[in-house]
């Protein structure tokens, strides 16, 4: 046959030359088919990969087809039937349509109504001769595994497989438990740092199991709320609870729990390091150790104070990193710090009378100096100043003290002069009006050479006498540095 090089171009023609060859060489077989590829006009032969699946398909079905003959064969009216499933090329559950579509026609009865899977006699299989059906079998395997999926946590959406006839193969089974594993195990992470991050930013698991044990033991009523969230310590209040035969719980209470975020305190190491009180104990302790020992520093410290009868919240109990002491305010309200606070000229004045006197106590009656003393560590309750915050407290001999306390005199004098108290003194006279020294320097850079050059004679004198001996005691007595 003779044709134009169009013609032998053309791909219409060529499509249509390859139908005409295709008809002549398998005819019965398209009109056999029945199979998933073949489904009546839409029958698409353009395709290499298509005729040869077509050619294998026709193939298996005789394969099977004599496999069939041979099986019946061999059995006979036996009845212990040997089964030739396996060798078979086609399986009945590869014609399935496609693995992730639900077979509606599959299922027998309402498929909304959860369907209990036929489960699997002791035995391990059911049915006679060649109807026996193994545990192993595809299907039941598949209806197992959907109702197995009940399991999963709550939150895990599983849509309406359960009710349906729906057959998970152990693989999908398997991906999907898996799957709703890691998601439980992710959100309870997720649910924890929540919790974490609403009022709780410096309370771990331990503390909480601490505070727990507090509400538990009966000791507090109920942990109402954070009252303050600082860079070093988180403080809630609380309701007391009941009393106990040695203890009388305040009403309200404040608790205080100093962050074990260790970085947060190296910056206070030179409080401590140099407090002869903890001296021998420092080097052996790790950071948390060391995190308690605030805590227990801010126990002695107020109790001292209480002892003196300055007006301070009262120690209920020390555990570990926290401390719950009395709540300085009324219900649940903490008292304002004097920084937030207004007061009249004449409460101003008499607070800083009181302050004064306040200072001179610590100084002498407690041995200590606040050495965080400013308006945000004194609160204003009852008509009264309170000092708070004693953690890093230290005595007058210790290394710095004495530089400490020129500092909390310059706040304190400060916020009174611009607070318009006409008789505050001013820093130099105040550090002298509480510790009792007499430095004369009449300008800071002198003064505060001298208050070095004392803390240099006491340091000697403790490296000399291996012990301190020096109170930079009062009562106009001179000190032991002038000695
Ligand atoms: P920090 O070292 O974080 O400054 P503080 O002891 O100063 O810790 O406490 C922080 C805040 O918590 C205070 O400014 C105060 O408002 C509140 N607070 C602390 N203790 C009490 C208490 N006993 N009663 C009422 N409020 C308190
Ligand atoms: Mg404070």
């Amino acid at each position: 046959m003779s044709c134009s090089l169009a013609d032998v171009m053309s791909e219409q023609l060529a499509k249509e030359l390859q139908l005409e060859e295709e008809n002549a060489a398998f005819p019965e077989v398209v009109a056999a088919a029945e199979g998933p590829f073949i489904t009546g006009e839409n029958i698409d032969t353009s395709s290499d990969l298509m005729l040869a699946q077509m050619l294998q398909m026709e193939f298996d079905r005789e394969y099977d087809a004599q496999l069939r003959r041979e099986e019946k064969k061999i059995n006979g009216d036996s009845k212990v039937s040997i089964s030739f499933e396996n060798y078979r090329k086609v399986h009945p559950y590869d014609s399935d349509s496609s693995e992730d579509e639900v077979d509606w026609q599959d299922t027998r009865h309402d498929p909304y109504r959860a369907d209990k899977p036929t489960t699997t006699p002791r035995r391990g299989f059911i049915g006679k001769g060649k109807d026996i059906t193994t545990k192993h079998d595809e299907v039941v395997c598949g209806r197992k595994n959907t109702a197995r999926m009940e399991n999963f946590a709550p939150e895990f959406q599983v849509g309406d497989g359960i009710g349906m006839d729906l057959k998970l193969s152990n693989q999908v089974f398997n991906a999907l438990k898996q799957h709703a594993y890691s998601e439980e195990r992710r959100s309870a992470r997720l649910h924890e740092k929540k919790e974490h991050s609403t009022a709780e930013k410096a309370v771990d698991p331990k503390t909480r199991l601490l505070l727990y044990k507090m509400v538990n033991s009966g000791m507090l009523e109920t942990i109402t709320g954070c009252i303050s969230t600082g860079k070093e310590s988180v403080v809630f209040h609380a309701y007391g609870g009941n009393a106990t035969e040695d203890k009388v719980i305040p009403s309200e209470c404040a608790i205080k729990v100093f962050k074990t975020t260790l970085n947060e305190f190296k910056n206070r190491d030179k409080y401590i390091k140099d407090d002869y009180r903890f001296k021998d104990r420092f080097s052996k302790l790790n950071p948390r150790k060391i995190i308690r020992m605030w805590a227990e520093k801010e126990m002695h410290n107020l109790t001292r104070m209480q002892n003196a009868g300055i007006p301070c919240p009262q120690v209920v109990i020390l555990k570990k990193h926290v401390l719950v002491m009395s709540f300085i305010g009324q219900d649940q309200v903490p008292a304002p710090k004097l920084k937030d606070v207004t007061l009249s000229s004449e409460d101003m004045k008499k607070a800083y009378y009181q302050i004064l006197n306040m200072m001179q106590q610590l100084y002498r009656e407690c041995n200590l100096v606040h050495a965080d003393l400013s308006e945000y560590n004194m609160l204003w309750h009852d008509g009264k100043v309170w000092l708070i915050d004693v953690s890093q407290s230290v005595e007058p001999t210790h290394p710095h003290g004495l530089e400490f306390l020129f500092r909390d005199c310059r706040n304190v004098s400060q916020f009174f002069q611009k607070g318009g108290v006409a008789e505050a003194l001013n820093e130099r006279e105040l550090f002298n009006a509480v510790s009792g020294l007499n430095i004369t320097a009449d300008n800071e850079v002198d003064f505060q050479a001298e208050i070095e050059a004392l803390e240099k004679m006491n340091e000697d004198h403790v490296q000399n006498h291996g012990k301190k001996l020096s109170t930079f005691s009062s009562d106009g007595d001179p000190p032991i540095y002038d000695e």
